[in-house]
């Protein structure tokens, strides 16, 4: 990468942010949080590896990015790419303009705890930065390849043609830099069939061939597929008339409970957080032990599940904080796909530095990896790429009309 480019990833009350230049080890960062509280304030790490901690009382989600922008300025950034949830279908990152921006706003029922924050976080942006390129990279963006079996619902055919309702996918940024570093780290630069599993508070799995997802575990909402922190992944849907009948519930407590009360959390009765559960299954808490079990399995069925995408499987990728860290749950989730041929080294899985990338099998049947994941260091190339393209399109029509 020849520029700096600033990553903005905004939520409802935070915004995190990354420069992003040539070499990892220079890159900036930092989150603002509690935005629009007393409490508001910037954390994150400076020029040299310096810890950052800055108040800014009652600051919005302008001000924040005023105050980062202005510490940020003498580094001269080249470009702001923002991290988009929901893209619609929108398939590639895109050079922010009027009409993205609407696609983004029409995406907004599919997405709406994210991309609401995204459109407040761009507002502020566009008007504080006009002469800075700003691009939109999408999480569903590299699922658009997926094919329409993949991506169908067995559903009333007008809910899709009318209403957009099929499945999308998120990751996407994460399963494209991970799925490409790691066949790359192969010897088969985005070739071959592969399988992602990004496991952090929100996990997904996706089949990968020759470069192009072609499914993934996620669906029209990040609720849909394997089991999360508070997510609870695939339920019977009829989960909604059996608690509205027998309960009472609603559908927003429905939708409540199954996005923030299930999943990890919801199983364990104890926490959402792995490294939590894996040390109280240590201690002998069956429940945790259970989560944990419940994780392992439902992952590794749907890894299996999507391998019917692939016409070979050449190997299997771990990421995410779980994904990265945990040589435990790596191992309990092979150990449910020995069909498969994988055959997971226990030395080298349990000897993977803590962050590094490597590879954990014997060499016989499928390859498994580690592979960190770089989604703010994705963006950022995606933003650059988009800008490149731009600037060269408007070259080619000065050239033109040169001509004319
Ligand atoms: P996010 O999706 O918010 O980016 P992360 O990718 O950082 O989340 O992953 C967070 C998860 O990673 C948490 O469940 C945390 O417990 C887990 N994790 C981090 N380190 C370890 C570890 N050494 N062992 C097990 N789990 C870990």
């Amino acid at each position: 990468m020849s520029t700096s480019v600033l990553v903005i990833n905004c939520g409802s009350s935070s915004i995190k942010y990354a420069l992003v230049s040539e070499r990892r080890e220079d890159r900036i960062f930092g989150l603002a949080e509690n935005l629009g509280s007393a409490d508001a304030r910037i954390k994150g790490v400076t020029t040299g590896g310096e810890a950052l901690e800055l108040s800014i009382p009652h600051a919005d989600h302008e001000k924040a990015l005023e105050t980062i922008l202005e510490r940020l300025s003498h580094h001269n950034p080249q470009a702001i790419g923002h991290r988009v949830v929901h893209g619609g279908t929108l398939t590639k990152a895109e050079l922010l303009t009027p009409e993205i921006i609407e696609r983004i706003r029409e995406a907004t029922p599919l997405a709406p705890l994210h991309n609401p924050a995204h459109l407040v976080g761009i507002d502020a942006t566009m008007r504080l930065f006009p002469e800075l390129p700003q691009v939109a990279v999408f999480d569903t963006a590299f699922h658009q390849t997926m094919p329409s079996h993949a991506y169908r619902y067995a559903l009333p055919k007008f809910l899709y043609t009318h209403h957009n309702v099929r499945r999308y996918g998120f990751h996407g940024t994460s399963h494209a830099y991970v799925s490409e570093r790691g066949s790359m780290l192969a010897g088969s630069f985005k070739q071959g069939g592969w399988l992602t599993a990004h496991l952090g508070n929100g996990s997904s799995t996706c089949a990968i061939w020759n470069g192009q997802s072609v499914d993934t575990s996620m669906g029209l909402t990040p609720l849909e597929g394997v089991v999360m922190g508070t997510r609870s992944g695939d339920v019977d849907p009829s989960i909604h008339s059996f608690l509205a009948s027998n309960l009472g519930w609603d559908i927003y407590k429905i939708d409540k409970m199954l996005n923030s009360q299930s999943g990890l959390l919801g199983l364990s009765d104890l926490s959402n957080d792995m490294r939590t559960l894996i040390e109280a299954s240590e201690q002998g808490n069956e429940d945790a032990a259970l989560a944990i079990e419940v994780f392992c399995y439902r992952l590794a069925k749907s890894l299996a599940g999507l391998s019917c995408g692939l016409p070979r499987i050449d190997g299997l990728f771990f990421t995410g904080g779980i994904g990265e860290n945990s040589a435990y749950i790596r191992e309990k989730t092979v150990s449910y796909l020995p069909h498969f041929g994988f055959n997971l080294s226990k030395d080298l899985n349990n000897n993977l530095k803590r962050g590094t990338e490597g590879r954990i099998d014997h060499g016989t049947g499928p390859q498994i990896w580690v592979v960190p994941t770089d989604e703010e260091g994705r963006i950022a190339k995606e933003t650059e790429h988009v800008v490149d393209e731009v600037k060269a399109a408007a070259k080619k029509s000065d050239a033109y009309a040169a001509i004319a």
